[in-house]
């Protein structure tokens, strides 16, 4: 008897109590725009984050233990090892530096992952990513890619939501032959309205309240995800900081 109830007390430590220890621990969502060097002056600096300060920051999450994760596995989060999304905001062109980053930091233990939320109809601009690349980075793995609209409006402003969310849906999953499940608000704008018409097309809406998701059982709370902002200023103590929620 006294052996049965070690071995259950064992496999309570084993098994139970890590996972109710991840569940209330609060997720972070970082967003990131541009990954390179800024070559300009003025207010779009902190838009920028060199890819060394990137992969420095990919580095810190992978010697860690933190486990990267896409909308796609939103239920995992309470199973794995420290869980965080990395996502692009806009789908410039020079996202394409985090793959290179990735395929360097990857280990059979890390494997990197982040979503690009892409305006639909800028994909054939020079600076943005193009649908060539769009389904290259979806069939990689480490990308998932999703919308930031059609057009990037203020979508409490708009009314054309067949265009902005479901032709901007449609649209995405033509380029990467992958479900579109996650919207990112322009701006990080939405009011109740939106968040009505972001639920009938996906499963997921992202604002930009600067804060650690924390689980609430909330109605419609996965259509308020937070997330935090990395800038170009953000140095490598602080992302540690915002990233074990110090
Ligand atoms: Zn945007």
């Amino acid at each position: 008897m006294k052996k049965y109830i070690v071995l259950l007390v064992c496999f309570g430590l084993l098994g139970f109590l890590p996972r109710e220890a991840s569940a209330e621990r609060p997720i972070p969502i970082l967003v990131y725009h541009s990954l390179a060097a800024y070559k300009g002056s003025g207010p779009g600096r902190e838009l920028f984050v060199t890819p060394e300060n990137f992969e420095k920051q990919m580095t810190y999450l992978r010697d860690h233990g933190f486990t990267l994760l896409t909308f796609e596995r939103w239920h995992e989060r309470e199973k794995v090892s420290k869980p965080i999304f990395i996502t692009f905001d806009d789908g410039y062109k020079n996202n394409l530096n985090a793959a290179a980053v990735f395929q360097k930091l990857t280990t059979p233990q890390f494997k990197p992952a982040a979503t690009i939320f892409v305006i639909s109809d800028f994909t054939g601009r020079p600076n943005r990513l193009s649908p060539v690349d769009l389904h290259r980075m979806a069939a990689s793995g480490y990308f998932s890619i999703q919308s930031h609209t059609a057009t990037h409006p203020d979508l409490t402003k708009t009314e054309d939501y067949r265009h902005e969310l479901r032709d901007s849906k449609e649209k995405i999953e033509t380029i990467t032959g992958k479900p579109v499940i996650a919207l990112s608000y322009p701006y990080g704008n939405f009011d109740k309205k939106v968040v009505a018409g972001t639920k009938k097309y996906y499963r997921f809406g992202i604002t930009t309240t600067p804060e650690l998701f924390t689980e609430k059982g909330s109605k419609d709370e996965h259509y308020y995800l937070p997330r935090i902002y990395v800038k170009n200023s953000t140095t490598l103590d602080e992302f540690a900081e915002i990233v074990e929620g110090r």
